[in-house]
């Protein structure tokens, strides 16, 4: 592959305060930067993503991803060591890599239904050092069943995979009893919402918040909804593959 150079990711540790009341270390700046570097190489010959500038990949990849997890930055004593996360439908690893890469002691399952990009990743990941990870091809229908992954998980992520009460379906049979899916949205309308606390009470979860923010550089509009899982999901869920999406909950 040809080596492309990629620019500085802007210096961001004003706005990291000032937003989200944390700041990257140096050690997990340089691998931001690294990252961001070897994304944009695997970029040359796979779709890994199409945010490419630096301030925009600092903004909707890396701050994004993180926003979504903020009260964790704040709450240290909601993580243990081994926590598991998945991120379903990581596609060019956000936010699951940018989790990994800030929480080292917890383990991060990152699934995706396109084995080229999980082969991406796994190289990405070596070459960054970064072995908290666990790059896994596959879909979310067919995981949710697995009797190693189902019930397992304490974090389950969702970002730009699937509407809401489909993404639903896929998450709250990964969770344990107890733990949080974290769907990431734009847009957010109290219709969604009703049809998703319906889905969702199916699953064996309720929506226990709605946090409506905007990005601090383009001043986009962003909606993170956490869903609580609060008994079994019942075996039927979730249901094949394909199904979910063709007939949401
Ligand atoms: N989460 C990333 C982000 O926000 O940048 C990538 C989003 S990309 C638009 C959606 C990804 O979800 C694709 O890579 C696709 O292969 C994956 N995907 C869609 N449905 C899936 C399923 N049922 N199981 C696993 N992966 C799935």
């Amino acid at each position: 592959m040809n080596q492309i150079s990629a620019p500085q990711l802007p210096d961001m540790n004003a706005v990291w305060q000032e937003t989200l009341n944390w700041q990257p270390t140096p050690e997990q700046q340089v691998l931001f930067q690294q990252l961001f570097e070897l994304i944009i190489q695997f970029n040359q010959q796979l779709n890994l993503t199409r945010i490419t500038e630096p301030q925009e990949f600092w903004e909707k990849h890396l701050w994004d991803s993180l926003r979504g997890i903020s009260f964790l930055l704040s709450e240290k004593n909601l993580l243990s060591p081994g926590t598991k996360f998945i991120d379903i439908g990581t596609g060019g690893g956000f936010p699951g890599i940018a989790l990994a890469i800030i929480f080292p002691e917890s383990s991060v399952t990152l699934l995706d239904s396109t084995r080229k990009k999980i082969t991406a990743l796994t190289t990405i990941l070596e070459e960054l050092k970064i072995n908290n990870t666990i790059p896994w091809v596959g879909r979310a229908e067919a995981l949710g069943q697995h009797p190693k992954h189902r019930e397992s998980y304490d974090f389950a992520l969702l970002r730009a995979v699937a509407p809401p009460s489909v993404s639903a379906e896929y998450a709250l049979p990964l969770l344990k009893v107890g733990g949080t899916a974290i769907l990431y949205r734009g847009h957010w309308t109290p219709e969604e919402e009703q049809q998703l606390i319906s889905a969702v009470k199916q699953l064996g979860g309720v929506l226990e918040s709605v946090d409506g923010f905007t990005t601090p550089l383009t001043q986009s509009i962003r909606h993170c909804l956490y869903l609580k899982k609060v008994r079994p999901t019942a075996k039927q869920y979730p249901r094949a593959i394909g199904i979910p999406g063709q007939k949401p909950l």
